[in-house]
């Protein structure tokens, strides 16, 4: 489950930002993860719980945004919106497809005390 070293390295980012920021405890972390980062919000909700116990950002409340999915056809140029991590162009049927946006996670915004 690649979500629990994800969950982790969220967590990195929070005490990153807590040591630059000087807060001492998050109550709200949201994260914006694309529709094709492959990544489940249920199991992401349930690692950052795990590894956030006993840390600053325990008890955080955890609010996922979902970003779409878009690509580009490299044969022929033509942009989509792309529900999953592989496809075909819908103009001319080529596999050859590149993920434009919608493959990353990062950590929106904080609300720390
Ligand atoms: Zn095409």
């Amino acid at each position: 489950m690649h979500e629990m070293s994800l969950a982790e390295s969220v967590l990195q980012i929070i005490e990153e930002s807590a040591r630059v920021q000087n807060f001492k405890h998050v109550r709200l972390v949201v994260l914006e993860i694309g529709k094709l980062a492959a990544i489940e919000p249920d199991a992401m909700r349930f690692c950052f719980d795990a590894v956030s116990r006993g840390t600053l950002a325990e008890d955080a409340q955890l609010q996922i945004i979902e970003t779409p999915g878009a690509g580009i056809c490299l044969a022929c140029s033509a942009e989509f919106e792309m529900q999953e991590q592989y496809g075909l162009c819908a103009v001319c049927g080529s596999p050859r497809l590149k993920i434009t946006a919608g493959n990353h996670m990062r950590v929106k915004d904080l609300a720390v005390e």
